[in-house]
């Protein structure tokens, strides 16, 4: 097949995806925020940042491995344990006026629209889906005006007692308190120097400080919370995110315990008159082992499908009790130690029908034999997932879907087969007869414009796709 046309018939088949979007609807919860984004483009303003600390305080603040940030040597410490690893990071800190004025003091390139619900709402109604209503305790104006402005694209109020849809622009509160994260993105081979080490980024990726702020609560609040079932009926699936962001104290003495019970009752209220809703769970780079833990009892059990980087399903799978097979993965990232994590996931949860991973090289997923799908159509929506990412990261936004001609330009990387070798032999093994093992190697852009949110976009995409699959073909046997 010629080059070209192979990319035309990719955009076709992607197009064919999307099109089955627009009878689909989507409630999403719970995290938006404003991405302050700083680009690194080469070495001499880390090093700058080093220089304002002494350096053996630095390397030993990286063996030390700080999980929250409370003073700037523990965010420079994680900010070159990441750059060092090429790895994605995210980091909450601890807010006070001294560390957020030091903070406020670096020049940042570009505010956007963060989250893990305020990208993936505003990617999903660029794909048209029906209805995105997309909920976040907080909406101040700012962050308001960071939605896209589509008729689809909408807010969940209560208004006289009533369940009222209106675009975020239109639903705003003028005292919300805004939630902004400070994102350090930086280009593969940056040099600079910490100690006598010389250290040169192995890949493109970004380190994120996440700002925790005590009066953001996550939470429907109470009048919404009742209108959960209305919800429900006009949905055919959610996406639930965020979950990272609940500390384990709060100001007035809540604790994490009573946001868990509380979010676990919102997916049974959302399922209360709808059982054949699909929920997605995304998770997302979590510090704290105890918060984890919490998401795997309390909301793990209670979703259809579940997306995440090869970090987080090596944290799963570790406080599962697998801490080799955990150590292994985050090690090496191998292919056949992530589909022995998501066999141990599905084995372990019997709600969960579908469990997706992605990592630099591939991304893939495991359900069980008796899915409806078949491997060519489960395939589809993980090829969308791979374009999706490839656009993205090559136009750093997609704005309109005809920007997916960029993405299909990208070839799969270069263990592409690899990759398929390994997967075609693991599924003749008999440890996996009773799944369906599907993967597709990632289209890796040379110089991304940005990292952030390329997961994210990755699971709406694969998610959305194997919804709207699902419901193509429960209405042909109908
Ligand atoms: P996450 O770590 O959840 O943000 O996921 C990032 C994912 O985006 C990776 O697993 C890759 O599949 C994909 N990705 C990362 N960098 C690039 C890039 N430069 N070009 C295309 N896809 C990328």
């Amino acid at each position: 097949m010629d080059k070209d046309n192979g990319h035309v018939e990719l955009y076709n088949e992607c197009i064919e995806c999307i099109n089955n979007f627009s009878d689909i609807s989507v409630f999403l919860a719970y995290n938006v925020n404003v991405d302050a984004i700083k680009f690194f483009k080469d070495g001499q303003e880390v090093q700058e940042l080093i220089d304002q600390f002494d350096e053996k305080e630095i390397i030993d603040m990286i063996e030390k491995y700080p999980r929250k940030i409370t003073h700037p040597v523990e965010f420079i410490a994680r900010l070159i344990h990441s750059m060092r690893a090429g790895k994605p990071s995210e980091v909450p800190i601890l807010e006070n006026k001294s560390l957020n004025d030091w903070f406020n003091g670096l020049k940042y390139d570009e505010e956007r629209m963060g989250g893990q619900v305020g990208i993936i709402s505003n990617l999903l109604s660029i794909l048209n889906l029906k209805r995105v209503i997309a909920y976040t305790p907080i909406l101040s104006k700012k962050q308001a005006e960071m939605f896209v402005n589509r008729e689809n694209l909408l807010y969940p109020l209560v208004i006289d007692g009533n369940l009222v849809l209106k675009k975020h622009i239109e639903s705003y509160r003028e005292d919300d308190p805004l939630k902004i994260n400070r994102i350090f993105e930086y280009i593969e081979g940056i040099e600079f120097n910490l100690g006598d080490e010389k250290i040169i980024t192995p890949q493109a990726n970004r380190f994120i400080v996440a700002s925790r702020p005590d009066a953001l609560r996550f939470e429907i609040k109470e009048d919404l919370k009742k209108k959960l079932p209305e919800i429900g009926e006009i949905i055919d699936c959610a996406i639930l995110s965020g979950y990272q962001g609940i500390k384990e104290t709060y100001s007035d003495g809540k604790t994490d315990e009573y946001y868990f019970e509380k979010a676990e009752e919102d997916i049974k209220l959302l399922k209360q008159n709808n059982k054949n809703i699909k929920i997605h769970l995304e998770f997302a780079s979590i510090q704290s082992k105890s918060l984890r833990k919490k998401i795997a009892d309390r909301i793990l059990p209670n979703v259809n499908c579940l997306g995440m980087d090869d970090t987080e399903i090596a944290n799963l799978v570790h406080i599962m009790g697998h801490d080799k097979l955990s150590e292994d993965i985050i090690k090496n990232s191998r292919i056949e130690d992530v589909i022995e994590a998501s066999k141990i996931l599905l084995e372990e949860y019997d709600n969960l029908e579908l469990v997706q991973t992605h990592t630099m090289y591939y991304i893939m997923c495991l359900c069980r034999k008796d899915n409806p799908l078949n491997d060519e159509e489960l395939k589809k929506t993980l090829e969308l997932a791979t374009v999706l990412a490839s656009t993205k990261a090559k136009l750093g936004n997609i704005l309109k879907i005809e920007d997916l001609r960029e993405g299909v330009r990208i070839p799969h990387n270069k263990y592409g087969d690899s990759l398929n070798s390994i997967v075609e032999n693991l599924k003749n093994n008999d440890e996996y007869q009773d799944y369906k093992i599907t993967m597709v190697p990632s289209r890796l852009v040379k110089n991304p414009k940005s990292t952030v949110g390329l997961g994210d976009t990755i699971s709406a995409g694969a998610f959305i796709g194997y919804v709207s699959l699902l419901k193509n073909k429960n209405n042909k046997n109908i």
